[in-house]
């Protein structure tokens, strides 16, 4: 499917971890990309700057669904269920 201009829902409901101009330390879900304009499009579209993780994004139907306010909830869906546990710890030799 192609992007819906305007949209911008994985610029803010995800995570990033790689360095962004102006968040060199990322950004976390939920929270507006800095790059991002008013009119919900990318400051950094064409420039080299631009993160990898965005360049390769490819807007699907199961992550943007079928409006801005779909790709958010599918979005923040993903985000919860990929983030680490606490439970996922596992212990080491070094806790027993
Ligand atoms: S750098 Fe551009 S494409 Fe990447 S999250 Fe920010 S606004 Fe979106």
């Amino acid at each position: 499917m192609d992007c819906r201009p305007g949209c911008g829902a994985c610029c803010i409901a995800q995570s990033i971890s790689s360095p962004i101009p102006g968040m060199p330390n990322g950004k976390p879900a939920g929270v507006r990309c800095v790059q991002l304009d008013e009119n919900n499009l990318c400051l950094l579209y064409g420039d080299p700057r631009r993160p990898q993780v965005c360049i390769d994004f490819q807007a699907m139907p199961d992550v943007c669904g079928s409006s801005r306010e779909e790709a958010m909830r599918l979005l923040a869906e993903m985000e919860r269920e990929t983030a680490p546990q606490a439970d996922d710890r596992r212990p080491t030799t070094d806790d027993e």
